[in-house]
């Protein structure tokens, strides 16, 4: 059964509704500063040492600058995106990069905001006979809006129901190299998997169909989507900074398929979810359709056609991970395995960006693993100190 994050109650557990219990929100030594945007941290940087002594943050772009002092340490919690942009707007980072933007050098990190890893997903859509389908739940007009509302008056009435769906409601998790899966193609594929019999695809079945994250087009009728997810990504992308402005987001580059090895496996994804939708008893509950919007075609496809298919669909599943690696520094690592960045003395990161490579799973769990540790070590440094 696939883990669900929906409670009892019918609702999404998050790590804030987790955590950040009313209880823990009346801790006397926890002030929660929400639209707060951390702007950079505060060096002092006299006498050679590279010490953490303020947090600044801004409601807006223009507004006020405010100013945290720092009795311990900083912990840079803001995620494979904005945990990286943080340290370069606070002058730690590739000397050419902060030198591009007049940023002060504090301290030279040649890792940070490399090494960026995400998981990219192909999806396919096809039309499947009545009951297999939530489509009404995305509906806006027609007889689908009242169900739709139905299922809403369910939902907040008993808390259970479509509206509590999980989204992908299955998953599979594979080898592109398994020859009880593939017969014979083009490829020799590459193993880039954790170890033997880890998986390099994870293939979902999601009961709603869907193009562009849900703002694409799809034809009317009972729909769901499929998709193969690269777990092992070898391309590699960078998160950098646009403008020294921190209202301004930073550049993401993916660097999506830049690797033949990757653009192989999600061919062979593909080939999978042709597979399964070809055979029994998936096969007949899906109805035959050639809207071109539809993927029931796509079966007679060459493996370059498929290639192409995967290029030209391929997207995020939002997991970046590994901006601020924990590694060697020689390897461009910003973390050491106390997570703490090299070369300051008070400053931690703690979140996805320290995965020292993307996992061949799901990332919140891992980040949740990551924080709990990251607990351990912050009380266990405090208690030897004392
Ligand atoms: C739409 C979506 C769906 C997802 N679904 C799943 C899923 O089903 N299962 C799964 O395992 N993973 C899922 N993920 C991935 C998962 O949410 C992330 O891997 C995980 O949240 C990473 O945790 P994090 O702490 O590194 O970053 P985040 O959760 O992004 O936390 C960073 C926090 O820092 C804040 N922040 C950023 N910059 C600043 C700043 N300058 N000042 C102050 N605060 C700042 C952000 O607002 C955010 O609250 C999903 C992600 C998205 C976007």
């Amino acid at each position: 059964r696939l883990v669900t994050y929906i409670d009892e109650a019918g609702r999404r557990v998050t790590t804030e509704s987790a955590y950040l219990t009313p209880d823990v929100l009346k801790r006397p030594n926890l002030k929660v500063a929400i639209f707060s945007q951390v702007t950079k941290i505060i060096f002092d940087t006299t006498g050679g040492k590279k010490k953490a002594v303020g947090v600044e943050f801004a409601r807006k772009k223009n507004g006020p600058r405010y100013r945290v002092r720092v009795k311990k340490e900083v912990v840079v919690a803001a995620g494979a995106i904005h945990s990286p942009h943080i340290l370069l707007l606070s002058g730690i980072g590739p000397k050419d990069e902060l030198d591009k933007h007049n940023i002060p050098l504090v301290h030279e990190l040649p890792g940070v905001g490399k090494h960026l890893q995400d998981h990219p997903v192909v999806n396919t859509r096809i039309s499947v006979k009545p009951g297999h389908s939530i489509q009404y739940i995305a509906a806006t007009k027609g007889l689908a809006l009242f169900k739709m509302i139905g299922a809403f008056v369910k939902w907040g009435l008993t808390g259970g129901g479509p509206m509590t769906t999980n989204v992908t409601e299955v998953a599979a998790f594979i080898r592109s190299d398994d020859p009880k899966l593939f017969s014979k193609d083009k490829y020799d594929i590459k193993d880039v998997t954790s170890a033997p019999g880890a998986p390099d695809l994870e293939l979902i079945l999601v009961p709603i169909g869907f193009t562009a994250h849900g703002h694409g087009p799809v034809p009317s009728g009972e729909l769901i989507t499929m998709g193969a997810i690269l777990l092992r990504p070898e391309s590699k992308g960078a998160v950098t900074l646009k403008s020294a402005d921190p209202f301004e987001a930073p550049i993401i580059d993916p660097h999506y398929l830049e690797s033949p090895n990757d653009v192989a496996i999600l061919v062979r994804g593909l080939k999978a979810l042709i597979k399964i939708a070809k055979t029994e008893p998936f096969a007949s509950n899906v109805n035959q359709n050639s809207n071109p919007l539809l993927d029931h075609d796509l079966g007679s496809l060459s493996d370059d056609d498929l290639e192409k298919e995967v290029r030209k669909r391929v997207e995020t599943l939002y997991h970046p991970t590994s901006t601020c690696r924990m590694a060697p520094l020689e390897e461009e690592g910003v973390v050491n395995p106390d997570l703490k960045v090299y070369g300051l003395e008070n400053v931690r990161v703690v979140d996805a960006s320290i995965f020292p490579s993307i996992v061949a799973g799901h990332t919140a769990a891992p980040t949740i693993a990551i924080g709990e540790k990251a607990a351990d070590i912050i009380k266990a440094a405090l208690a030897a100190a004392v």
